[in-house]
């Protein structure tokens, strides 16, 4: 294992994204890091991978820059690069509730679980715990009994917790994610719609997933992650496989993008399957003209014809 993948971010005031970006990009492409890095106003989240020199390089030149002093490094060590290229990317925010009047995670969020801490809320049965992730990040793999917010993207929660407020507003309300960063702004929010106790994870999945006290027990399924590795383990006590194939509902934790450009959606699905449907979620998108999985698999359009032929029958049966 000579590579790391870190993930990290630091709710912190950057003047000047868009320059920062530049320069940052540029220090990072010299010691040969790859992966993707948001810059804001308010602050950086990042995940990348590296050398253990590279990342060592890195760490090390932002602990030196007082903006970024601190900051909570969540490491895996891996094989090889986690990502393809480099991007530094200058954005309005961080992260996004959609909010009119935007969280400031400096000056409101619940408080800090550690690991131990929050496995012991996973089963106290006056704590509801909430998954602050989207529902397909969710459905590879969550804590055993979280609540899923029916949304599919993270903009959307809000919205959701204020239409479901009645089972949750006596109850203490634990939130996580799989860094950390979405909690900060989402328990902050909790707090200022008047939710009284309010408290996450701190480190995110990742952090408890690694935990040598906790080693992410409780914790069922993968967790979905933002890199090549699509999904990595958490739970090396009793590690279970809730996950389930799109077309079978056999178990399953492989994830494909739909082979139809427009549609992409993510789901879980066998090899075997996959090729049965041509890489589409659905019969329109197995017909789809761009299928990327037919231009892939150099799939002639009788051979596309026939498979077509065989889903349309087994669609009308
Ligand atoms: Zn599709």
């Amino acid at each position: 294992m000579n590579y790391r993948v870190l993930l990290f971010y630091k709710y912190t005031t950057i003047e000047d994204p868009e320059s920062f970006a530049k320069e940052h990009l540029a220090f990072g492409k010299e010691i040969g890091i790859k992966g993707r890095i948001l810059v804001a106003k308010e602050g950086i989240n990042g995940t990348l991978s590296g050398t253990i020199e590279a990342t060592d390089a890195y760490m090390e030149k932002m602990e030196a820059d007082p903006r970024f002093k601190g900051i909570y490094y969540k490491i895996d060590e891996v094989e090889e690069h986690a990502f393809k290229k480099l991007f530094v990317r200058p954005r309005k925010e961080l992260v996004s509730l959609n909010l009119e009047d935007d969280i400031d995670p400096l000056e409101l969020t619940g408080k800090y679980l550690e690991p131990k801490d929050f496995k012991e809320a996973l089963l106290d049965e006056n704590t509801v715990v909430i998954d602050a992730r989207n529902d397909y990040e969710y459905d590879l793999g969550h804590f055993r009994g979280a609540v899923r917010p029916d949304i599919r993207s993270f903009r959307e929660l809000p919205q959701w917790i204020i239409e479901n407020k009645e089972k949750f507003m006596d109850k203490k309300v634990v939130t996580y994610c799989t860094g950390g960063i979405r909690c900060e702004k989402f328990s902050g929010w909790l707090l200022r719609e008047g939710f009284q106790d309010v408290a996450q994870l701190h480190g995110g999945i990742f952090a408890y997933g690694n935990d040598p006290e906790v080693q992410g027990e409780l914790w069922d399924g993968k967790m979905y992650v933002f890199d090549e590795r699509i999904s990595v383990e958490i739970n090396h006590v009793d590690k279970t496989v809730i996950g389930r194939d799109w077309f079978d509902g056999t178990p399953c934790e492989r994830y494909v993008n739909c082979a139809n450009p427009e549609c992409n959606r993510q789901f879980l699905t066998s090899e075997e399957n996959q090729a049965a449907h041509l890489g589409g979620c659905c019969y329109e998108c197995a017909a789809n003209e761009n299928n990327r999985y037919v231009i892939e698999h150099n799939i002639s359009q009788e051979e596309q014809a026939a498979v077509l032929a065989q889903l349309a029958s087994e669609v009308t049966v």
